[in-house]
């Protein structure tokens, strides 16, 4: 089922929702269930599956030379996709990104998907290889998450890349994008970061999924401001919660967001990091109630591989 019927399902009901990492290559896919196994209790009706690129390692040769290699440590977004449909019988959300597809590659991972029973992709540019300072796209790939929804879109029309494949079977994917209630880090500003969100969603996405945010005054805001650029779509809030003082300086530097100054004071008060994860949850609890109050469709957590926490604040909500 299409993510759009589910948020129309729970009738003004916020339902709860996660996002999975796929395991690291070599790890079994039980260690995957016994961390969502009791985040089921809750009944998510989709779990979003992110998307892990390629990455460079060096390993030493002999004579001292370093070899470069490129390896993929969490590879299966499909393969996990397709096993938590089938163990828990609830809909999942691959991400598909532009970075290191080409976008007949795209096109193969989307039949894949449509195969397998998938009705729902979050398209995204994805991130730069972690060695590597910005975004690079493949030649014969996509630079930015709109060309992902213009082939996405085309696809559910029949329009496959090959123009002389006549009568293909069209795709039916429900199609999600990313949005920034603290503005991307590459966008001149929140107005220029706006404009492509709304291109994102005039060229058929049909909800957005914000980055983390710890004060929800910076969702309402976002809120705020897409309806007034017209974008009438869902905006689904992404949570996370803050679980040890290292994650203090992570999160801003690697999603560029603000951590607000009294839970960053507070955390940099707690005496270890038990207090730390205490702290976060009950902020996150917080943060949730007052969105539920709001009115959002869902509350969309961001389990980074660990489900307790997500535990504790689902047990108070739901
Ligand atoms: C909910 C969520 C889930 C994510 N999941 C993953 C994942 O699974 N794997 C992963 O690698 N990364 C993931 N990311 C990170 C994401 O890939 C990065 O944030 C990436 O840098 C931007 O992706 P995007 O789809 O928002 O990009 P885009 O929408 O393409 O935008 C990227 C930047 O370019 C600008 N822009 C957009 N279109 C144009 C245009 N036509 N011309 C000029 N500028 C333009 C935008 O304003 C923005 O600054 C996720 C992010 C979020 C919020």
């Amino acid at each position: 089922m299409k993510v759009t019927n589910h948020l129309k399902s729970g009738n003004g009901k916020t339902l709860f929702t996660i996002e999975i990492l796929p395991p690291l290559k070599g790890e079994n896919i039980k260690n995957l269930y016994d961390n969502i196994d009791p985040l089921m209790e809750f009944k998510p009706p989709f779990i979003d599956v992110t998307y892990h690129r390629e990455e460079y390692v060096y390993r030493k040769k002999e004579g001292g030379l370093l070899d470069k290699i490129s390896t993929r440590k969490r590879p299966g977004t499909v393969g996990i996709c397709a096993a938590i449909q089938n163990h828990y019988k609830v809909d999942t959300v691959p991400h598909i990104i532009c970075g290191g597809f080409s976008k007949e590659e795209t096109e193969n991972a989307l039949i894949d998907l449509s195969f397998l029973g998938v009705d729902n992709v979050l398209l995204l540019q994805g991130d730069a290889i972690k060695t590597e300072s910005k975004f690079v796209a493949e030649p014969d790939g996509h630079r930015f998450a709109s060309e992902l929804v213009d082939q996405v879109v085309r696809m559910n029309k029949g329009f496959y890349l090959d123009e002389e494949l006549l009568h293909a079977a069209p795709t039916n994917f429900c199609i999600g994008v990313a949005g920034y209630p603290e503005k991307h880090f590459t966008a001149p500003n929140l107005k220029s970061d706006l404009r492509y969100l709304k291109l994102k969603v005039d060229m058929g996405a049909e909800y957005v999924v914000t980055q983390m945010f710890f004060d929800n005054k910076k969702y309402f805001e976002f809120v705020a401001a897409c309806r007034e650029a017209g974008i009438q779509v869902p905006i689904i809030p992404g949570i996370k919660p803050l679980t040890g003082k290292a994650q203090l300086t992570v999160l801003p530097k690697t999603f560029h967001i603000d951590i607000p100054d009294e839970l960053a004071d507070e955390a940099d008060k707690a005496k270890d990091n038990v207090a730390v994860k205490e702290l976060g949850i009950q902020w996150a609890i917080q943060q949730s109630r007052e969105l539920i109050k709001a009115g959002v469709p869902t509350l969309h957590f961001y389990s980074m591989g660990k489900s307790d926490p997500i535990y504790r604040i689902a047990r108070e909500l739901f």
